[in-house]
């Protein structure tokens, strides 16, 4: 299921339009609610649904924390660092959980033209991007030694 938003929760402040990364939720110009334009193209990335702070968006959660034909609503709290969830399953029953809120330091996060250009020889390491710095791993990517590989095995 994609977003469907509670039209007696929602006051029309807009922050799901303007977070959606598919740019689907909109604001009814009747009704000054906002809507799901295009529920095909939703991925459900829950941008939105965290980012109400009516909590009036609910959304479909993914397979591994929920079975199909369930809805998912989520309230972001800042103040307390906290995302409350409420996922309602096809058969009635209600499972409630607290998780935290994961967070990077507004304006902490380097963009690209921060870094170092990359050399010729960084296009042929096995490293990717910002590698091995944005995986704070001390003294690089673990390597495998042959001296520890067992020879014969098939
Ligand atoms: Fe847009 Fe993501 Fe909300 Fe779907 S879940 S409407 S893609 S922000
Ligand atoms: Fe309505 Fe929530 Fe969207 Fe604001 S963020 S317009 S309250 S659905």
């Amino acid at each position: 299921m994609p977003t469907f938003v509670y039209m007696t929760r929602c006051d029309g402040c807009g922050h799901c339009v303007d977070i959606c990364p598919s740019d689907i939720m909109h604001i009814d110009k009747t009704y000054r609610r906002a809507y799901n334009i295009e529920p095909n193209m939703c991925w459900d990335c829950y941008s939105c649904v965290k980012a109400c702070p009516q909590n009036a968006i609910s959304s479909r959660g993914y397979a591994d924390f929920a079975p199909l034909g369930h809805s998912v609503r989520a309230l972001r709290e800042e103040e307390k660092g906290t995302i409350s969830w409420k996922v309602k399953f096809r058969d009635g029953r209600e499972k409630n959980f607290v998780s935290p809120i994961r967070t990077t330091a507004w304006g902490s996060i380097q963009s690209p033209q921060d870094y170092t250009a990359p050399n010729a020889g960084d296009y042929k390491s096995q490293e990717l991007s910002h590698e091995p710095d944005a995986l704070n791993i001390e003294g690089g990517l673990p390597v495998l030694d042959s001296s520890k590989l067992k020879e014969g095995v098939s």
